[in-house]
């Protein structure tokens, strides 16, 4: 059964046909990576599904229900969370209050720093974030302010603070940019157990080891149009596939 559903989407940016009639399942409990050259209009296709962009036609629908036209913190409340290309966190506080920031948002439906300042003093709460710190390898670094954080440790961090929110689907645009190998195999580790508990996962990567080792599913895009999809064995051999990514990266 598909949780997420995409059908016919077109996004241009002036003369620029970003997205090109691109249609999409995500089956529910699966891993489906979405894969491409520079610039196929990937990042553009993750931010139509959070309200980040509106596409110019199409429809977006999770689980039964549009996702267009509803505000960002409405499509988080429904169930989906993204970690995005440059980490976001709030580099000027802690880690545990990076995570409690979502927990409380989420359990109260809405963001209110008043809210959040006591939410600092709950103890379930600050349990929870701090498991999550702990489930991601930061637990040590609770009390540290994140803006020091490594780049590996931040998108860490932000996998963290997703992972609060308890998502349905987890979208991730390359989770393993500029890391090293030792941080790329903890996080396809990472990626794999939040995967076991059922989360659904919509993973864009550079990183043929990453997309291998985790992905049910493959979608290729290359100039805005899904050029191939299949099972990662399919996706290995394809020629379009090879001829999309010649002088780029190396299937
Ligand atoms: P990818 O993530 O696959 O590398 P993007 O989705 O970021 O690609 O970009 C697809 C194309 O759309 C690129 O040519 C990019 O320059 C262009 N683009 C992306 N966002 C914008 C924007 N906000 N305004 C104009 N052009 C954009
Ligand atoms: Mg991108």
């Amino acid at each position: 059964m598909s949780i997420l559903s995409v059908k016919d989407i077109n996004k241009r940016f002036g003369g620029l046909q970003a997205l090109n009639a691109v249609n999409l399942e995500i089956e529910q409990g699966t891993v489906h990576a979405i894969i491409g050259p520079n610039g196929a209009g990937k990042s553009t296709l993750l931010n139509c599904f959070v309200g980040r962009l509106e596409p110019d036609t199409g429809t977006v629908t999770f689980d039964g229900k549009s996702l267009l036209g509803i505000q960002p913190h409405e499509i988080n409340q429904a169930g989906v969370a993204r970690v995005f290309q440059t980490p976001e966190i709030f580099g000027d506080l802690t880690l545990l209050d990076n995570v409690l920031i979502p927990a409380f948002a989420k359990r109260d439906g809405a963001f209110r720093l008043n809210g959040w300042r006591s939410a600092g003093r709950e103890r379930a709460l600050i349990d929870r974030a701090g498991e999550m710190l702990a489930d991601v390898g930061l637990g040590a670094k609770a009390g540290e302010i994140a803006g020091q954080l490594s780049r590996g440790d931040k998108r860490r961090l932000e996998l963290a603070m997703c992972l609060v929110q308890e998502p349905k689907l987890l979208l991730l645009d390359e989770p393993t940019a500029g890391m090293s190998r030792g941080d790329t195999n903890n996080t396809i580790d990472l990626m794999k157990r939040i995967s076991e508990r059922g989360v659904t996962m919509v993973v864009i990567e550079h990183d043929m080891h990453v997309v291998f080792s985790l992905a049910d599913k493959i979608s290729v895009l290359a100039q805005g149009a899904v050029i191939a999809e299949g099972l990662p064995e399919n996706i290995k051999g394809n020629e379009r596939v090879q001829e999309a990514y010649l002088g780029g990266a190396h299937l």
